[in-house]
């Protein structure tokens, strides 16, 4: 049976201009094993064009092109791709080496879109460059050889399938006169072990050495001669293994006659393997290798956007937890404190400024209504609770601004004196006192001494505004309150006791008075100016828990309430908290338009990497390799570059993070600046699903090009 067999094939190119031209018109002939064809001919007259619908690599043709007697036309897309990967060898004239592999990896790459062992892969092409005299150039780059060693690089890859067939488009048309010779003897080689050899060339030289001319003129066969004088080569290049296997091949390529049911179980044992992921991987890698300053630009272009993303969210997590520790560190876990959302009515007998710093206070019923509505709530929502809310849990506090007297000598409580210094203070109540906090002095008391001189604390902030040096000129020191509200003044001598600083309130002016004291002074004051004695109404409610879940519950609970919040400092917090919900929806914003920017970015450069290496393509088309190969290989590309812009995204927001805290320490003292282990999972999962999109067009432009124009792309 003839190995190749052309019958009335025609190819019509169509042009733009919706005519057609007749590339081949009519073409007849047949070849068998063991020829070495030379095909000649004028430029433009069709020798391209017949090899590559013979290679497979166009069907867009009319007539039959039977290989070993099966008609190319009915071959489906695998069977195509499969008959390029093991019945063509293609050898071109520029060689078409992938330059950025190795010779070993350009030569077994067939074998590896085959998923081939690599033990196996070094083995066969070991052996076919052995013979070829390229031993020592496994590990060479195409570039380092000489264009004589390039080819026969070249012929090693197309023979390293053992195929039928070698079609070598003017495979010495790059090459000098002396190497030119050396090429055709291999070919020759191949040819006298039994394969058919189909070689275009120019030269009569060459031509002269074949064992047939075909000539070509404008698309027909114009001569077809047999040499007479061809001899084969007594010493065979290739041993007898080789041509048992080239058998063993055919025999498996003709068995077309086999039942379906032998078929089937045919393919199952020789279960066709494919490009694998690992050597996807490889591949990309030495092709991001060979372009690695691009490659690497690119990732520093994409990782911009990423240490953007996680600086800020390092920036905020870090400023909420340092605002929620600042609160939760001095707030007592045990303590809950209940106060009114609504300010300070200015009708009210101890009405003032409107401020949450300044809450309304609470009246006997609504005091006695916040404990009702706590212990409603954990009967119907945690009735397995044993804590509910007793009288002897509860104590009061009182805040509002105070002023000093332009004089310094009076703390001034409530509104309307004329004589008020510009300042103003916060005045709080012992439940935010703590040892710890004192800087200096002793904790202040409700005690009254014998001269009639109560207690009273300052925050550290307050002594340089009173002409007070240090501490201990104001330790000791006595000064008159006067509490100036609606309907009760009262005028107290008080000695400072204790210099304090609540860090919620570190650098605020605030003085400090025990709530039972103020209550005793009021209440007293009131009994003598008017008979009847009034006491202060709290504008804090502080509810001692059990536990620290139990602070939550209801803390939670007051939290639904229109009319109740919390403490100062967890207002402070949640209205941070707030702020900074808003923040992370504008940097969620400007994240997203410059991952998006880095999207672009990506698809650019991989589009270009894809015209780039047309080429390649084209050559990987011609080697057998499947769309879903070509895609493969970009994607696992996209895909690595994704990983690397991710991974140098990470440091280099480590590194700008510590720079920052180093920044920040210096400069303000404090850095809030934490990072989660899921800003970097998020930050590498984004960089890999951004560069895997950008990459999807790329990449199925890729698997689309056809083979022949990619060949012929410059
Ligand atoms: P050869 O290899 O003999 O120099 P080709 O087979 O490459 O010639 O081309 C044969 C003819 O077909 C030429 O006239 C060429 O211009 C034309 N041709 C080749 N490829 C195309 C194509 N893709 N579209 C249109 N015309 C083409
Ligand atoms: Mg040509």
């Amino acid at each position: 049976m003839k190995v190749l067999e052309l019958t009335n094939v025609f190819k019509d190119y169509k042009l733009a201009n919706k005519t057609k031209f007749n590339a081949l018109k009519d073409i007849n002939v047949s070849f068998e094993k063991g020829e070495l064809v030379s095909i000649v001919g004028e430029s433009g007259s069709g020798k391209s064009t017949l090899m590559n619908l013979i290679g497979g690599l166009d069907s867009d043709y009319t007539g039959e092109i039977k290989i070993s007697g099966k008609d190319l036309k009915s071959f489906n897309g695998k069977d195509l791709d499969d008959y390029r990967k093991k019945k063509i060898g293609f050898v071109f004239q520029s060689f078409n080496l992938i330059p950025h592999l190795s010779i070993l990896d350009n030569v077994t790459i067939a074998l590896t879109l085959s998923n081939e062992k690599e033990s196996v892969k070094k083995e066969k092409a070991e052996a076919i460059l052995d013979k070829l005299g390229l031993k020592n150039q496994l590990h060479k780059k195409p570039t380092q050889l000489s264009g004589g060693q390039k080819q026969r690089v070249a012929i090693a890859r197309a023979l390293i399938n053992n195929p039928d067939i070698i079609l070598a488009d003017e495979p010495t048309g790059a090459l000098d006169s002396s190497t030119t010779m050396q090429i055709l003897d291999i070919l020759k080689d191949i040819a006298d072990e039994g394969k058919l050899v189909l070689m275009v060339t120019h030269s009569e030289k060459v031509a002269s050495i074949s064992s047939r001319i075909v000539e070509i003129s404008d698309g027909q066969i114009i001569r077809d001669d047999l040499n007479k004088k061809y001899k084969k080569n007594k010493i065979k290049l290739f041993e007898e293994k080789s041509t048992e296997k080239n058998q063993a091949n055919s025999e498996n390529f003709d068995d077309i006659k086999l039942d379906n049911a032998e078929i089937k179980k045919k393919e199952k044992k020789t279960k066709e393997k494919h490009l694998s992921l690992f050597s996807a991987i490889r591949l990309s890698f030495h092709n991001m290798w060979a372009s690695r300053v691009k490659n690497f630009l690119m990732a520093f272009g994409v990782s911009i956007s990423l240490i953007a993303m996680i600086t800020m969210l390092a920036f905020g997590s870090g400023l909420t937890g340092y605002i929620n520790s600042l609160a939760n560190s001095y707030s007592n876990p045990l303590i809950v404190t209940v106060a009114k959302k609504e300010a300070k009515n200015p009708d009210d007998p101890m009405g003032g400024m409107g401020s949450f710093l300044n809450p309304s206070s609470f009246t006997d019923e609504e005091k006695d209504k916040v404990l009702l509505d706590i212990n409603t709530y954990l009967d119907e929502h945690y009735p397995e609770l044993d804590y509910r809310v007793k009288e002897e849990d509860i104590s009061y506090g009182f805040q509002m601004f105070s002023g000093f007297s332009k004089d310094g000598a009076n703390v001034i409580f409530g509104e309307g004196e004329d004589d008020k210094a510009g300042i103003f203070y916060l005045y709080t109540t012992p439940t935010y006192y703590d040892e710890k906090q004192l800087l200096a002095g002793h904790l202040s008391t409700d005690k009254i001494d014998e001269n009639g001189i109560g207690e009273i604390m300052f925050s550290n902030a307050i002594l340089k505004p009173l002409g007070l040096e240090n501490m201990d000129e104001a330790l000791g020191k006595v000064v008159e309150i006067d509490v100036n509200f609606k309907n009760v003044k009262v005028k107290q001598k008080v000695r400072i006791t204790g210099i304090i600083d609540v860090n919620m309130f570190d650098g605020f002016l605030v003085t400090y008075i025990d709530y039972n004291l103020l209550d005793k002074l009021v209440y007293d004051s009131t009994l003598e100016q008017n008979g009847a004695g009034i006491h202060i109404q709290p504008t804090s409610i502080y509810i001692k828990t059990d536990a620290e879940s139990t602070t939550n519950i209801i803390n939670n609970y007051l939290s639904t309430r229109d009319d109740l919040t919390g403490s100062v400092e967890n207002q402070l917090a949640n209205m941070f908290n707030e702020m900074m919900s808003t923040f992370s929806i504008a940097l969620a914003v400007i994240s997203g338009i410059s991952l998006f920017v880095a999207l672009i970015m990506i698809l650019v450069v991989m589009y270009m990497s894809v015209s780039e290496r047309t080429r390649e393509i084209g050559v990987l088309k011609s080697i057998g390799a499947r769309k879903r190969d070509i895609k493969k290989i970009f994607s696992t590309e996209s895909f690595l570059i994704g990983l690397l812009s991710g991974i140098v995204g990470i440091a280099l927001s480590l590194l700008f993070g510590g720079l920052l805290t180093i920044i920040l320490n210096v400069t303000l003292g404090f850095a809030p600046i934490a990072y989660e282990w899921w800003f970097f999972a998020v930050a590498l999962g984004i960089a890999i699903i951004i560069s895997v999109l950008a990459g999807l067009y790329p990449a199925s432009k890729a698997a689309k090009l056809d083979p022949v124009e990619s060949l012929r792309h410059e």
